[in-house]
């Protein structure tokens, strides 16, 4: 969408919907049941947010059952009562109003502020990038109810197990697994994704999504190799929860190759090869 089209809609979309909202107060009980039923109280995470109009931001919105885009009036002046609601990462209970294109925030009271990342390198960055690896995961025009509130959850837990001081790292590929796990995407750790066989599986191929045999290795010169221990931490990863997290020691050749299997798949199962992740790891190398 380009910005000038924007404008037209957020301008035609702020009479629209201002004009409904005072008929909702209306006693004309067919107008009351319109502007109620445009009306959503839910909880959410600011996924992304840029200032528009001067002192208006443009947020999306990750909903329980769906991603969204949404305005919020005059939110960017520093004593708007949805300042801190709507930056990102944070996490509210909104009032949304339904317009044609986009919803306004009408209220929003936090659950959880973004300020808990902020002040600590790289950990900010983690939480952005998990944001922004949603975000493009449910591209645009995505309308499909998200069932089971799955991604909402992972996020949430995610940002509440960085703020709670769990390796960011670790927090990181957990979502990552969890996202290919629910796009439908978990490669084949127990046999050879060509021949079937349980035996002798000594490589990762991400392209293929699956490990490899001695035998079929030899047609993948690309594939990575693995070791048993290292087969374990990566199974582990699409399996576990960011909030129960305890304290992992990986020597650096595991590390290595859980980053490099992980940034493969995302790469070669969903198209997702996002610079926030590079950003935000080096963020956290240079921290430690
Ligand atoms: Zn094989």
């Amino acid at each position: 969408m380009s910005s000038a089209t924007l404008c037209v809609l957020l301008e035609s979309f702020s009479s629209y919907g201002r004009t409904a909202c005072l008929s909702g107060l209306s006693t004309v009980a067919g107008l009351k049941w319109f502007s109620m039923n445009r009306s959503i109280n839910t909880e959410g995470i600011v996924l992304k947010c840029s200032a528009f109009h001067e002192t208006d931001r443009l947020l999306t919105l990750l909903l329980p059952d769906r991603k969204v885009a949404a305005i919020a009036h005059g939110a960017n002046k520093s004593k708007s009562s949805l300042a801190a609601a709507t930056q990102p990462l944070s996490r509210a209970q909104f009032l949304l109003y339904r317009g044609r294109q986009l919803y306004t925030v009408q209220q929003a009271a936090i659950l959880s502020s973004a300020q808990r990342l902020a002040g600590k390198v790289g950990l900010f960055a983690i939480g952005e990038y998990l944001a922004d690896l949603i975000d493009h995961l449910l591209e645009e025009g995505w309308e499909e109810p998200l069932e089971g509130e799955a991604l909402f959850r992972l996020l949430a837990e995610a940002l509440d197990a960085l703020a709670e001081g769990k390796d960011p790292a670790m927090v990181a590929r957990i979502c990552e697994a969890q996202v290919l796990r629910w796009s439908g995407l978990m490669p084949l750790l127990t046999a050879c994704v060509r021949c079937g066989t349980q035996e002798a599986l000594e490589a990762f191929a991400p392209a293929e999504g699956g490990l490899l045999c001695h035998r079929c290795r030899e047609q993948v010169p690309q594939a990575l190799p693995v070791s048993r221990e290292q087969l374990l931490h990566f199974s582990r990863l699409f399996l576990a929860s960011a909030s129960r997290l305890g304290r992992v020691h990986l020597n650096t050749a595991t590390v290595a190759f859980l980053d490099t299997a992980l940034t493969q798949l995302l790469q070669t199962q969903l198209k997702l090869a996002l610079p926030s992740r590079t950003i935000a790891f080096q963020l956290l190398e240079k921290s430690r």
